[in-house]
């Protein structure tokens, strides 16, 4: 018998680190999204996008985690926009005590919006509040039909998916209204985005929600 004990204390201490990092955030009045994926999703390729299209409406941060390069943070410096990467070094996904250093080397109150790459990994990063407002979902047609009922939690504590990769949708097997179907059977409540990041294509309506969200945070602060 295989013994399984929950890693609880691990998950108070972020909780409070959390806490600490969402203050921080509601004194900046900045909107903090948290963008999560398996890797190969094609998540850094939708920030890219994501990027484009608030340039010159929102003044946006980034901080990328990654394991072990800052191959995806060099592609997010040339949008001339604030990044910050994060090595892990070897964990595989990002906590709330990662992220507070971080943050001092933002000037936060100057920002909109800031956007946290997670480590592509859909199962742990679930589990860590970071002190983010949202999490956006990243999942690509090429992963397979199960993706959602495989790994629920992630989608649960999600308000957005984005489903990626729709020019490859003749390629593949994919059902997407089974799909779409699915996620809203583990979280009614997610808005679903279709998107080619690779075409830009889609990207108005998910552009539309952040400029809201950014919206309200603001009157909130
Ligand atoms: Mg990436
Ligand atoms: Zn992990």
């Amino acid at each position: 018998m295989v013994k399984v004990r929950l890693a609880t204390p691990v998950l108070k201490e972020n909780e409070v680190a959390a806490q600490e990092n969402r203050v921080r955030f509601e004194e900046a009045g900045v909107f903090v999204l948290n963008l999560m994926s398996s890797p190969g999703s094609g998540k850094t390729t939708i920030l890219e996008r994501t990027l484009e299209h608030l340039s010159g409406r929102l003044k946006v941060g980034v901080i990328e985690g990654d394991i072990y390069t800052t191959r995806d943070a060099e592609r997010i410096e040339r949008y001339d926009v604030p990044v910050v990467q994060i090595n892990t070094a070897g964990t595989c996904h990002l906590d709330a005590r990662m992220i507070a250093p971080v943050l001092e080397d933002f000037d936060l109150e100057a920002l909109d919006l800031l956007i946290i790459e997670n480590v592509g990994n859909l199962v742990c990063p679930a589990e860590f509040d970071l002190g983010e407002d949202a999490r956006a979902v990243v999942l690509s047609i090429t992963e397979g039909n199960d993706k959602p009922m495989k790994y629920p939690l992630v989608f649960r504590l999600a308000q957005v998916v984005l489903i990626n990769k729709l020019d490859l949708l003749p390629h593949t097997d994919c059902d997407l209204e089974l799909l779409e179907k699915d996620l809203h059977l583990v979280n009614p409540e997610l808005k679903l985005f279709r998107v080619s990041a690779r075409l830009d294509q889609g990207f108005q309506p998910w552009i539309e929600w952040i400029e809201e969200q950014v919206r309200l945070k603001r009157h909130d602060s």
